[in-house]
C-alpha cells in the first residue's frame, strides 16, 4: 500500500544579520505559527543564529532547496516582531546605501538584551512583622531602618545606602528579616500632551497650526522649521509631538549630541510631565533592550535619540523631528553609511508620518527642497525674548595679533576682562581637542607622527601623552626627540583647547574656568553636572570644542570668542566646508546673550574678507545661502548632483594603489557620470592601511546606485586584507 503523498512542508524566507543580501528558505515545523517580521532561531552552518522572517525571497535564490535538505526553524523567539514598515525600510536603506540587507537588519537589532530572555531582577524587602535578628549590629540596624519603608531595593543598592557589605544583607535574609523578591519591571511613563500649555506668539502659532494639521492628516509630509536659536523651535515642535500623542501614535526626536542634552530632557519633562525614552550609545545593555522592546510594543510613546534611533522597531511612528537637521553628526560613517536626516524622510514616507526638520542654519539641501516646494518652509522670525542676535566683530589677526606664544588677540582679552567685570560669562570656542596639534623638534625639525597614520600626534598635556585622533594610538610625551635624541628640544606648535585653557588661567587667575572637551569628560553624568554649574552661573569662562556649540542655553553668557574662525575653511575637497563653517560659527556665536541682553561675538581670523566670514559678520544668512546655492548649482554638487565615494584600503601600499586603478579602469562608460581619481586619500594611511579614493559625480536624476551596482559586479572579488567602502552622499573626504 502506498502511504499518503508527502505534503511539502511550508517554508519561509529568513534573513540573517550578516553581510549578505539574501534570504534562505527554512521549513516551518508543524504547529509553529510564523509570520513575516518574526525573529526565529535557525541552524546556520555549524551554529544556530537569530534570523528574521521576511515576506518574500530576497536576492539570488538559485535552484530551490530540495525538500529533504531544507533545514527547519528551531523556534520562534519571544520578542516582538518587526512591523512590515521596518522590512520595507531596511530594503530601502540597503538599496540606497549599497549595504547588504543583512547589515541593515543587524543595525535594527542592535539591542542584544532585547533578544535574551528577560532575567527577573531580584531585590530585597523588609519582612513585615519579623522579629529582630538575634545579633543586632549597627550595620544591620542601618540596613533595617532603611528597608523599613517597605520598598524593594537591589541588594547592592541597599548595601550602599546603609554603607555596609553585601554580607550584612545576606545575614539579614538568613535571619528572616529581609526577603528576596522580584523587582517589578519599570514601565515607561506616559508623557501627557496636556501637561503644560504654552501661549505662542503669532508667528509661532502659525507654525504650530501647520504642524498640527500635518500630524493630524496622518500622511507623509516634511516641514522645515527655520528660525534663529531662541526663536522657539523646540517649543513649537513639542506641540507637534503633543498632537502625535493625541493621535495615539509614537514620536521620535533625533538630536545630534544626545549625550549632552540633560537640559533638553528637563524641558521635555516640564512640558509633558514625564521624561521621554532615551536611545544613545551611553545606555547600558539591559536599558537598550528595554527601550527596544518598548518601541516595538508602543509602550514608549516618545523616544529621544541619536541617529540610530531611526532603526528602532516602532509600532506606529507618526512624527519624526530632526533637530539641528544640518548637523553632520547625522551621517554615519561606518558599516552602513547612511545620512539619518535623509533616511528619516524615507522612513516617514513609508509609514505615513510627518517630519519636522528644525535648524537655525538649515542645510543647503533642505533650503533647496523648501524652495522647490518639496518641503514646507516654516519661518520663526527673531528670538522669543525679542533680544537681538549678537553683534559679531571680526578680529583681524594680521593687524591685531596675539603676543608671541599666545593665542588670544588683545581685542578679545579686553572684551573678556570687561565681561568678567560685569560678572557675566565668556565662551571661548576652538574646535580642536588637546594641547597642541603638532610637536616639533627644535634641533632637527622632526615632526612627531602617528606610527600607523599619516597624521601628527596631538599633545594632550593633562594626560601627558601624545595621541592620534584617527586611530587612537597613544604614547607618553617623550622627553627627548625620538629622531635625533636631543633632550628638551620638543616644542608644541599651535593651540588646542588645553592650551587656551592655560593662557586663560594665566591671564585671569581669579576666573572660574570650565574646559569642555569630549576626551576630558569621563561620563555623561559628569558632563551634565558641568553644564548645570555653567547654567547656575558658577563658571566665568567656558572653553570648549564643538560640544559647547550645540543645544545648550546658558542664561548668563554674554560674549563668545572664536579662536580660529578659519579652521573649517581649509578643507579643500569638501564641498560643504563653507556651509559647515558658516553653521558652526553662526551657532557658536549665537550662544551669546540669549536671556540677558544682546551679546557679542568675536571671531579671530586671517581672512575677514572671505565671503563666509563677511556673511557671518553682517548677519546676512540669506546672502550666504544664495551664494552657496549658486556655487553648488554651477559645480553640480549636492543637492544638484549626486556624489559617491569609493575607498580602497590595504596593508600594502602597492595593493591599494593597483586595486584602485583596476577598479577605476572597469568603470562602465556613462556619458553623464564622472569618475574622479583614483587618488591617494588626503589622510593616506589610517591604522596602517593605505587608502585610495575615487569620487563619482552624477546628475541628480541619474540612478547612481544602479550604475555602482553594475560597476561593482565587474570588480574581481575583494578579498584578503583588501577593503572597499562605498559611501553614497559622502560627508567626509579625508
Ligand atoms: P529654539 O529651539 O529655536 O532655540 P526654544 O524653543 O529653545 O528655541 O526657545 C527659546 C527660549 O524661549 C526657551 O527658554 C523657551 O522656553 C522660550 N520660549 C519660546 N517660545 C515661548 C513661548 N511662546 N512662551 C514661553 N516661552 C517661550
Ligand atoms: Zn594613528
Amino acid at each position: 500500500m502506498l502511504g499518503p503523498p508527502a505534503v511539502a512542508r511550508p517554508r519561509v524566507p529568513v534573513l540573517l544579520p550578516v553581510a549578505l543580501d539574501q534570504t534562505y528558505d527554512y521549513a516551518v515545523p508543524a504547529g509553529l505559527e510564523i509570520e513575516p517580521g518574526d525573529f526565529v532561531i535557525v541552524p546556520f552552518g555549524p551554529q544556530t543564529r537569530i534570523g528574521l522572517v521576511w515576506d518574500q525571497p530576497v536576492g539570488d535564490q538559485g535552484k530551490p532547496v530540495d525538500e529533504k535538505k531544507l533545514k527547519a526553524i528551531i523556534e520562534r523567539m519571544d520578542v516582538p516582531g518587526l512591523p512590515a514598515i521596518s522590512l520595507r525600510f531596511a530594503e530601502w536603506v540597503g538599496r540606497y546605501t549599497l549595504a547588504p540587507l543583512g547589515m541593515v537588519v543587524r543595525m535594527m537589532m542592535s539591542a542584544q538584551a532585547a533578544f535574551e530572555p528577560a532575567k527577573p531582577r531580584l531585590g530585597v524587602a523588609r519582612v513585615e512583622g519579623a522579629a529582630e535578628p538575634p545579633r543586632m549590629t549597627p550595620a544591620r540596624k542601618r540596613a533595617l531602618d532603611i528597608a523599613a519603608d517597605g520598598l524593594i531595593r537591589a541588594k547592592s543598592a541597599l548595601a550602599s545606602e546603609a554603607a555596609c557589605s553585601a554580607g550584612v544583607i545576606d545575614g539579614l535574609i538568613e535571619a528572616g528579616c529581609l526577603v528576596e523578591v522580584v523587582i517589578p519591571e519599570r514601565r515607561f511613563p506616559r508623557p501627557d500632551p496636556a501637561h503644560a500649555t504654552v501661549t505662542f506668539t503669532d508667528a509661532q502659532q502659525e507654525a504650530v497650526e501647520t504642524l498640527a494639521a500635518a500630524v493630524e492628516a496622518g500622511t507623509f509630509s516634511v516641514s522645515l522649521l527655520d528660525g534663529v536659536t531662541g526663536s522657539g523651535k523646540t517649543e513649537v515642535y513639542f506641540e507637534a509631538v503633543a498632537r502625535t500623542l493625541d493621535q495615539g501614535r509614537q514620536a521620535l526626536i533625533m538630536l545630534p549630541e544626545i549625550a549632552l542634552t540633560s537640559q533638553f530632557m528637563d524641558r521635555f519633562k516640564a512640558r509633558f510631565g514625564a521624561p521621554p525614552a532615551e536611545w544613545h550609545s551611553a545606555l547600558s545593555g539591559p536599558e537598550r533592550g528595554r527601550v527596544w522592546r518598548a518601541a516595538a510594543t508602543g509602550e514608549a510613546r516618545v523616544i529621544v535619540g541619536a541617529r540610530s534611533a531611526l532603526f528602532l522597531p516602532y509600532a506606529d511612528l507618526g512624527l519624526i523631528v530632526v533637530d539641528e537637521e544640518h548637523d553632520p553628526g547625522f551621517k554615519q560613517e561606518d558599516r552602513v553609511h547612511y545620512q539619518g536626516r535623509d533616511m528619516s524622510v524615507v522612513r516617514a514616507h513609508l509609514g505615513r508620518a510627518a517630519v519636522v526638520l528644525a535648524s537655525a542654519t538649515p542645510s543647503i539641501e533642505s533650503h533647496v527642497n523648501a524652495r522647490t516646494g518639496r518641503y514646507r518652509h516654516l519661518i520663526l522670525p527673531g528670538r522669543y525674548t525679542g533680544v537681538d542676535l549678537p553683534e559679531i566683530t571680526p578680529i583681524d589677526l594680521r593687524s591685531a595679533p596675539p603676543e608671541k606664544g599666545r593665542w588670544l588677540s588683545p581685542v578679545l582679552v579686553e572684551a573678556m576682562a570687561e565681561t568678567m567685570a560685569k560678572r557675566q560669562q565668556t565662551l571661548l570656542f576652538l574646535n580642536r581637542r588637546g594641547y597642541a596639534p603638532l610637536t616639533l623638534c627644535r634641533s632637527c625639525g622632526h615632526r612627531i607622527e602617528c606610527p600607523q597614520c599619516t597624521a601628527w600626534l596631538v599633545e594632550h598635556r593633562f594626560r601627558n601623552r601624545l595621541n592620534c585622533h584617527h586611530c587612537g594610538f597613544s604614547m607618553p610625551l617623550p622627553s627627548k626627540c625620538p629622531k635625533c635624541g636631543e633632550a628638551d628640544s620638543l616644542v608644541a606648535c599651535g593651540p588646542g583647547v588645553e592650551r587656551i585653557d592655560e593662557e586663560v588661567r594665566e591671564r585671569f587667575p581669579e576666573a572660574r574656568i570650565a574646559l569642555l572637551s569630549s576626551d576630558l569628560i569621563p561620563s555623561l553624568t559628569e558632563m551634565r553636572d558641568i553644564i548645570k554649574r555653567i547654567e547656575g552661573g558658577e563658571i566665568d569662562i567656558i572653553i570648549g570644542t564643538q560640544i559647547v556649540a550645540k543645544g545648550h542655553h546658558f542664561p548668563d553668557l554674554s560674549i563668545v570668542g572664536v579662536i580660529d574662525g578659519d579652521l573649517g575653511l581649509a578643507q579643500g575637497a569638501d564641498p560643504r566646508a563653507a556651509e559647515r563653517t558658516f553653521q558652526l560659527l553662526h551657532q557658536v556665536t549665537g550662544r551669546a546673550g540669549r536671556a540677558l541682553a544682546k551679546g557679542a561675538g568675536y571671531i579671530q581670523t586671517h581672512m575677514p574678507e572671505h565671503p563666509v566670514m563677511d556673511a557671518i559678520v553682517r548677519g546676512d544668512r540669506e546672502a550666504f545661502i544664495e551664494r552657496e546655492i549658486r556655487t553648488r548649482q554651477l559645480a553640480m554638487l549636492p543637492p544638484f548632483g549626486r556624489l559617491a565615494s569609493l575607498i580602497v584600503s590595504a596593508r600594502h601600499k602597492e595593493t591599494a594603489e593597483s586595486v584602485a586603478r583596476d577598479i577605476a579602469r572597469r568603470a562602465p562608460a556613462a556619458p553623464r557620470i564622472e569618475v574622479l581619481g583614483p587618488a591617494e586619500a588626503p589622510i593616506s594611511v589610517i591604522r596602517g592601511r593605505y587608502r585610495w579614493r575615487l569620487l563619482l559625480k552624477a546628475p541628480r536624476e541619474l540612478d547612481i546606485q544602479a550604475y555602482l551596482r553594475a560597476w561593482l559586479a565587474e570588480i574581481p572579488e575583494i578579498k584578503g586584507d583588501l577593503r572597499l567602502t562605498v559611501d553614497i552622499d559622502p560627508y567626509s573626504f579625508l
